[in-house]
């Protein structure tokens, strides 16, 4: 079947892998949504020839109608545009791939269309996972995982019923300051943060990676997508990223997915599930692998990932509130105003600082309103901090 794919967050790096897909597999582009990167968005436009186009910044309108004036392809802007374009009736997957909690009301505009979602946007389910559960739930349409480590868990689910699962192994790659401690980690640049040894991807979270506030993000994922308790997931580094997760079954046995590093794989799978097609390339070989190691994630050393852990204890609103607070520190990090330590700070003070609702029945103003708290809390506490 020829699917038709509406890929929001088109110009990173896992939106090209999509399209990529949808070029190998002959699926029909029905969207394609950027933030500003107008260059490229143009060049995809014309190889793909979608029914409509997004700008999500309102300022990069003007350019892209001047660009795509002989095309007659409907241009949309902003976060209307985006939910707009979600909800098309042609689409059969909704990819999103947007970076941060803009990723959100797109997702839910989708799921009201009665979409599958393919989603690569972890902060949407952090953020906002009761509401996205709930109304997949409530319109009967799948939520299919793109993230490597939560493609494998869905994947390795297959083998057993959801009430024989033991707990889930979460790998992590432990990101490029593996073994490095607390102060060495106040030393970092800017430069050396954005040097991922085994994944190739957008500057947010290749600074998440390094924080391992992307392990956090992805242990809160984890429990929304797949209905786990805290208790039920074990976050282990595996620094290899040869096996993208496990689950462990009530018999003790324990299934794992392994692979290359290739975001292709989960990215395919995602928009052909159930159905497996072939990928050309590198087959995995254990022998070349060698030593594959684990150990365990060093909390004291990785201050995000301390938070986000206590905030998929807390509930409610608090993984929203962490969230928030890294989308501000890290935009804060990249512009050079703030150190790489400031990063965890930000998040520990929002999560001590911040009152939150503790139950997940809160409204999608209540997320919005959160998260708008803790950004402003953040850049207060950056501007008074002594740094
Ligand atoms: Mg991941």
């Amino acid at each position: 079947m020829k699917k038709k794919i509406a890929v929001l967050g088109s110009t990173g790096s896992v939106g090209t892998q999509t399209l990529k897909c949808c070029k190998r597999l002959g699926y029909e582009v029905s969207v394609l949504a950027a933030n500003q990167n107008v260059g490229l968005l143009e060049q995809q436009v014309r190889k793909f020839s979608p029914r409509s186009v997004v700008i999500s910044n309102k300022s990069a309108y003007r350019e892209m109608k001047r660009r795509l004036a002989d095309t007659g392809v409907q241009l949309l802007a902003g976060m209307d545009g985006l939910c707009e374009a979600a909800a098309f009736p042609e689409n059969d997957i909704v990819v999103n791939s947007l970076v941060g909690m803009v990723g959100l009301r797109p997702t839910l505009a989708a799921l009201e269309a009665k979409k599958n979602v393919a989603l690569a946007n972890k902060e949407t389910m952090v953020a906002g996972g009761a509401l996205v559960t709930g109304l997949a739930k409530k319109n009967h349409v799948k939520i299919l995982p793109v993230d490597s480590e939560h493609s494998a868990i869905f994947q390795c689910l297959c083998c057993g019923q959801r009430d024989a699962v033991k707990k889930v192994l979460l790998t992590c790659s432990g990101g490029p300051f593996l073994g490095k401690t607390a102060s060495e980690l106040e030393k970092v640049t800017t430069e050396q943060a954005l040097c991922h040894p085994n994944w190739s991807m957008g500057q947010k979270i290749t600074v998440d990676s390094a924080t391992l506030m992307n392990k956090g993000l992805e242990f809160i994922e984890a429990m929304w997508l797949f209905s786990l308790q805290p208790e039920q997931i074990e976050i282990v580094v595996h620094p290899q990223s040869i096996i993208h997760s496990a689950v462990e079954f009530q018999d003790g046995a324990v299934i794992a997915q392994l692979g290359l590093p290739d975001m292709q794989i989960p990215i395919q799978y995602a928009l052909t599930w159930p159905d497996r097609y072939p990928i050309k390339g590198e087959s995995l070989s254990l022998t070349d692998c060698g030593k594959l190691t684990f150990i365990e994630p060093d909390y004291r050393a990785f201050a995000c990932l301390r938070h986000c852990r206590r905030a998929a204890d807390k509930g409610g609103l608090y993984p929203c509130a962490v969230n928030s607070a890294n989308e501000q520190a890290v935009s804060l990090f990249l512009a050079g105003k703030i150190g790489f330590g400031d990063i965890g700070r930000s998040v520990g003070y929002v999560l001590d600082g911040l009152h939150c609702k503790e139950e997940d029945t809160y409204t999608l103003t209540e997320v919005l309103d959160t998260a708008e708290t803790a950004r402003q809390m953040v850049l207060e506490y950056c501007k008074t901090s002594p740094e």
